[in-house]
């Protein structure tokens, strides 16, 4: 098998960098149907042209590359075991080679492994079949969608709903409400993969197995047809929208299947999935380990870019922001204001909120401007360079954000989903704002990011690490205010709304 581990750095490569045509398709569409000039246009625009520069440069389309799962069909008498320990070694040289970002953390110590080898990750199923041919398919799903997955166990009350029994009306009001719950959070327009069934840890598996077919096949059970086709259309009219900022399209998928449960159980398991979708596979020769056959994509027909402008559609209204920042600027933001934010940033997420809630920070934070952030970064000689970052999700830091705008004199938080009624109110007693870059948009907030100046906290490991960088017009829209109004709020409200009429 000397072309094995090629093959599946190649796979690997492309599954984090291309998306697949079908994906490429619903969000062009959502493009096109949203209303031009609204935010979630101008985020609509700045994911089209994040997803075409991560092609250009064969980089990771999203900084968060999730838990690679791989799911391998082989032929009777394959070495399994050989199998997978060339799928971890193809992991670790991607790894390597910043295709993916180091994800494996040890649950009990906290370290990060560095590589994305650790116990379970890479997760790996295999199934035999009888072809002669290798199959491999590959999903990339990251943390901020991975945590809006739901279980729902029917009968259930659901906030806005009501009761909801044991039919597909049931399953049809729990699947808008897994839509209505991930808001921004999981980098909306979303897909969902859904199992009606079986047990809480199969449902979960099998909801996950959905979203390996493409978004445009139809289901060829008529009833799960009809469910999905009308989930589809009723979410579309929740007003969700990319990023949770309120919008025409807020899914671009829903693919569901049943399993047989056992008479006391009716679960709803679904995996929501963000629009950087990313899932591919390819066809082996089961003796050389060569590629004869990619699926979901063909290389041989060229790309069309998504992107109508060039990233961020800029009309000269934008609010420079160079840090320090002072109160006066960001008390004269208000929510809907596009700012570009200029010279020196920190990033900063869980473990370093953590961090600060005992230490001092190794920076002086007073102005500064935070962002959510865990990067893909590689280091060339002596000097890291960014590979991939986008925004991460802002509300795992909740219980931390007021204390430290409080303590060290934040005045810019950069994230993305928003966060909750702690930290308006403290941005509103101390003066700050929370600026919603564009989930997944790795590629092109990356490009914005001209030097990196410096790292703390490197402990942590590369994601969880303060990075130090200089960015040059870092576009973001201001979501929360320093006068208490939070668009997050008033979306999440309004969908309500039309939640409890569906
Ligand atoms: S696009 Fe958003 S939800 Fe998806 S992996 Fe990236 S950060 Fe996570």
């Amino acid at each position: 098998m000397q072309f094995l581990k090629e093959s599946l750095i190649e796979l690997i490569t492309q599954t984090s960098s291309n998306l697949p045509p079908d994906v490429r398709a619903a969000m062009g569409m959502a493009l096109n149907t949203e209303t031009p000039g609204t935010q979630s246009s101008q985020a609509l625009d700045i994911i089209a042209s994040n997803i075409d520069m991560a092609v250009e440069d064969e980089s990771p389309i999203c900084q968060d590359t999730g838990m690679p799962t791989f799911i391998v069909h082989t032929p009777v008498g394959v070495d399994q075991i050989d199998l997978a320990k060339t799928i971890r070694e193809a992991v670790a040289e991607a790894t390597k080679r910043g295709k993916l970002r180091p994800n494996s953390v040890d649950s009990l110590t906290g370290k990060n492994s560095g590589n994305n080898l650790g116990d379970e990750t890479p997760v790996i199923h295999f199934d035999q079949w009888r072809q002669d041919e290798i199959e491999v398919k590959l999903v990339l799903k990251g943390g901020g969608c991975e945590n809006k997955n739901i279980q729902y166990s029917l009968p259930a009350e659901l906030d806005h709903l009501g009761r909801v029994g044991r039919d597909l009306e049931g399953v049809r009001k729990c699947l808008l409400h897994a839509v209505w719950q991930a808001q921004g959070q999981g980098c909306a327009p979303g897909a969902l993969g859904v199992c009606i069934g079986s047990d809480r840890a199969h449902g979960y598996m099998l909801a996950k197995l959905q979203l390996l077919r493409t978004l445009d096949d139809v289901n060829p059970i008529p009833e799960l047809a009809e469910l999905e086709a009308r989930v589809m259309q009723e979410a579309n009219t929740l007003g969700v929208g990319a990023m949770g900022f309120g919008g025409k399209t807020s899914l671009i998928g829903c693919k569901v299947t049943a399993a047989n449960r056992l008479p006391a159980s009716f679960f709803v398991s679904v995996a929501y999935e963000c629009w950087a979708f990313r899932r591919l596979g390819v066809r082996l020769d089961a003796n050389s380990g060569a590629i004869t056959k990619w699926l979901y994509r063909d290389p041989s027909r060229a790309l069309d870019k998504m992107a109508r402008t060039s990233g961020f559609p800029l009309t000269g209204r934008e609010v420079i922001l160079t840090p320090p920042i002072t109160e006066e600027q960001v008390r004269a933001l208000k929510v809907g204001d596009v700012v570009l934010l200029n010279g020196e940033m920190y990033t900063g997420r869980d473990a370093v909120h953590a961090y600060l809630m005992k230490n001092p920070p190794p920076v002086d934070l007073n102005g500064a401007a935070l962002y959510h952030c865990g990067p893909v970064m590689l280091k060339q000689g002596d000097q890291w360079v960014v590979k991939a970052a986008g925004p991460t999700t802002s509300i795992r830091e909740e219980p931390y954000q007021a204390d430290v705008i409080k303590r060290y004199g934040v005045r810019a938080v950069i994230g993305k989903g928003g966060m909750g009624p702690k930290t308006l109110a403290a941005m509103k007693d101390f003066g700050a704002v929370y600026l919603n870059g564009i989930g997944g948009a790795a590629q092109y907030y990356a490009r914005t990011m001209k030097r990196v100046l410096g790292v703390h906290l490197l402990d942590f490991g590369i994601p969880e690490a303060m990075w130090h960088l200089e960015v040059n017009n870092f576009a973001a829209i201001v979501t929360m205010d320093a006068h208490g109004n939070s668009l997050h709020a008033d979306v999440e409200r309004e969908t309500a709304n039309v939640l409890a009429t569906l």
